[in-house]
């Protein structure tokens, strides 16, 4: 927060909240975790903050919760999905989360959403929790901000009746090229392959951009891609205006934002979304 603040972040566009999981040698308890959240609003004054619900799995295991072994945990028991698994440790999260934004303008995200029906047992779910907080008079936000993680090729696909239902968007960048293009992000070993700039992608970003248009909803774009300013102005023309970076890259992408032209992006936009090959997108981007 403090390289955040000094690089003149607006706001925490993306908040792993699995890290205070990861580092300990059991669960956090809620009261723990309310103390976290409650720090990071405290330090961040008033300017946003959207909060990931907990993504473990994948590559980014518990130690002290073994779970089942998976032979693809990317494919397997991660993000929502160990959530809605574990619902104690989702409520627990909840709960914490609600309290810690009871006088704010709380913002709750759901990492690796496959469908409009996941959405909404996440939110059945912060719905509960509110009612309960309710009952026993504890101080909380009885009315976050719901979003979506747009990470997966099916989140994409209903991502025009995820931008109807959720009040943001926000398109995990390094998954969602993960996802589509079937390429562990983890494995040195075919990092040839992980090709965030394939026309697939171009297309899926422009259209879950669109999706949060026409619903008038934000959509945010989280991940690596963004710091890269060959792909920056693309992103900008399909019309994203919300970028959340490790905060080393700020300055570097602020720099690259202000030499943009809103028009231009544009144009050059709707001609890479033509291209259908790799190496014609490359070309256009002067990229190897
Ligand atoms: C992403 O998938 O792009 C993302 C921002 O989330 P993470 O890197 O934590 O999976
Ligand atoms: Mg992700």
């Amino acid at each position: 927060i403090n390289t955040a603040r000094a690089l003149k972040a607006e706001g925490i566009g993306l908040y792993r909240s699995e890290f205070p999981f990861i580092i300990r040698s059991s669960f956090p308890s809620e009261e723990e975790q309310f103390r976290v959240y409650r720090a990071i609003i405290e330090k961040m004054e008033g300017r946003e903050v959207l909060f990931r619900t907990l993504d473990v799995g994948g590559d980014k295991m518990l130690s002290y919760f073994p779970g089942v072994e998976e032979s693809n945990p990317f494919l397997g028991l991660r993000a929502i999905r160990f959530s809605f698994r574990y619902q104690d440790i989702f409520r627990e999260q909840l709960r914490a989360l609600l309290r810690a934004g009871a006088d704010t303008n709380l913002k709750i995200m759901f990492p690796m959403v496959s469908s409009v029906d996941d959405f909404f047992q996440a939110r059945d779910i912060v719905r509960e929790c509110v009612a309960r907080l309710g009952e026993e008079n504890t101080a909380h936000n009885s009315a976050p901000k719901l979003g979506a993680m747009i990470e997966l090729p099916a989140a994409v696909e209903v991502a025009d009746e995820l931008a109807r239902e959720a009040d943001f968007l926000s398109i995990g960048g390094n998954d969602l090229v993960q996802y589509m293009l079937a390429v562990d992000r983890t494995n040195q070993h075919i990092s040839d392959l992980y090709v965030s700039h394939h026309p697939a992608v171009l297309r899926a970003l422009s259209r879950v951009a669109e999706a949060g248009r026409n619903h008038g909803i934000p959509v945010s774009f989280c991940g690596e891609m963004a710091t890269d300013p060959k792909i920056l102005p693309f992103l900008v023309g399909i019309g994203l205006r919300r970028f959340s970076v490790e905060s080393r890259a700020i300055p570097r992408i602020r720099e690259t934002l202000a030499q943009l032209d809103t028009v231009e992006t544009a144009n050059f936009a709707e001609r890479l979304l033509r291209l259908g090959r790799i190496t014609e997108v490359q070309e256009a981007l002067q990229v190897t």
